[in-house]
């Protein structure tokens, strides 16, 4: 048994709200606060639960058949009142947990002190394996490496973002926004996305670029759907990071918001800064910045196709998510979701497809341009198997009717040899495409 406590200016108070929110490390409970409170909490054993007592006459709320548990690792919640009147909360859980609880003091978005229980699953892994989405193997990449890119959708979990007309939140357009990218990049030859987070839960500011980092990412991209004080400001922008100072006032002040994300989303207890990134930070971020500016206009030119551009160059403000010293990272401002247009525009799949197909666009046109070295899209610009075998290809050129299967008898190969050769991953081909074929 695991007993934690806490003791704060001992008055009655009531838990308003409870909320859960699973991420693939932990499961986070938080309890709305009327008042900073004195609690107790410990685990049983046979079947696991958690317990938390809140001194007092402290009053249960929230509806329990409101509370969400689904895909938690809660499976139950019941309340009852000890003999000292204190109110008790037992939570059924599906495997033994380390909990460590915080208390965080109200801020804009939530007025309620907030008690935050984290809940780490015994005999599990603490590090979350990186998973890239995609591994170079299903992909027809000749053995040469892909390019990774790291796609961080901003906020989750406890920390909505921006919250817009019709209470559309910024978590969950940038989320799809975020998908709808890593998917256009899974199907292309060459590239492997990977995002930091893949559901509601919220990351703190620094785990984002370390686990971009940890994916060996050639790019760091973090995607957002800010409010600002006018209502009128729209339009998109990109952001790099400045550490002398921002290049206007919006974005002083939204880097300023966005900086406060980890007091909203809470970070857990065993975080702690990371002295030695920030001293390495000023070394190398120098190497990177060209870089980022020039994904970041490559980008921004694509998304001025499709929506008006804040501003038409690349801005530069202190964002803390950016701080990835050996990483070209940009923050990327699809719209303002306080202007009720952008707003609705934003919440549409149909937009949120538009706005990932021109950041696509956008990142692949850079990185053809500017190819890593040792990457198959590097291969692919010296001319592949043009540039490095002996082998003459023969080319054709798709007329109206063809198939790749008529092709490939017409020409004794395979059609898996087509799909290689042209890093094909389907059977659609378009007239007037021309395709490689082995020598004959
Ligand atoms: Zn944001």
């Amino acid at each position: 048994m695991l007993t934690l406590s806490m003791t704060a200016h001992f008055v009655i108070a009531d838990v308003d709200g409870v909320r859960v929110w699973q991420s693939p490390t932990h499961t986070r409970l938080v309890f709305d606060l009327s008042k900073p409170h004195e609690h107790k909490i410990f685990t049983l054993d046979s079947p696991y639960r958690i317990v938390v007592d809140l001194a007092g006459n402290a009053r249960f709320k929230p509806k329990i058949s409101d509370v969400a548990l689904t895909s938690t690792l809660i499976t139950g919640l019941r309340t009852g009142r000890q003999k000292n009147n204190d109110l008790r909360m037992v939570f059924q859980l599906r495997a033994d947990v380390e909990p460590k609880s915080s208390i965080q003091p109200p801020n804009k978005i939530y007025p309620h002190h907030r008690l935050a229980i984290d809940l780490f699953e015994k005999n599990a892994t603490q590090v979350e394996p990186i998973k890239t989405i995609n591994t170079v193997a299903d992909k027809v990449s000749y053995n040469k490496r892909d390019i990774i890119v790291a796609i961080d959708a901003g906020h989750g979990g406890e920390d909505p973002g921006a919250v817009g007309y019709r209470r559309t939140k910024e978590k969950d357009v940038v989320l799809k926004i975020s998908k709808e990218l890593a998917r256009l990049l899974k199907e292309k030859p060459g590239y492997t996305p990977y995002l930091t987070r893949t559901g509601d839960y919220y990351i703190p500011l620094r785990e984002r670029t370390k686990k971009a980092r940890d994916a060996n990412a050639d790019l760091f991209i973090s995607i957002h759907a800010d409010a600002f004080k006018n209502s009128r400001a729209h339009g998109s922008s990109v952001f790099v990071l400045s550490e002398r100072g921002a290049s206007s006032e919006e974005s002083r002040w939204l880097a300023e918001k966005e900086n406060e994300a980890d007091l909203v989303g809470g970070v857990s207890l065993g975080d702690k800064d990371d002295n030695l990134v920030m001293t390495l930070l000023d070394l190398s971020m120098t190497a990177t910045r060209g870089a980022s500016l020039s994904v970041g206009k490559s980008i921004l030119d694509r998304m001025g196709k499709i929506s008006r551009l804040h501003k038409k160059q690349v801005e530069e403000a202190g964002f803390m998510v950016l701080k990835a010293p050996d990483i070209p990272a940009l923050l990327i401002e699809t719209g303002f979701i306080s202007n009720p247009g952008e707003a609705k525009k934003l919440a549409t799949s149909y937009y949120q497809k538009k706005m990932a197909r021109e950041i696509y666009n956008g990142l692949t046109e850079y990185f053809e341009e500017h190819p890593p070295e040792g990457s198959f899209i590097a291969w692919q610009k010296n001319g592949g198997f043009n540039g490095s075998a002996s082998k003459v290809e023969q080319r054709y050129t798709i007329k109206r009717g063809d198939t790749l299967s008529h092709i490939a008898k017409r020409f004794n190969v395979s059609v898996g040899e087509i799909r290689r050769l042209n890093g094909i991953k389907n059977n659609r081909i378009q007239v007037g495409q021309t395709l490689k074929l082995p020598a004959s």
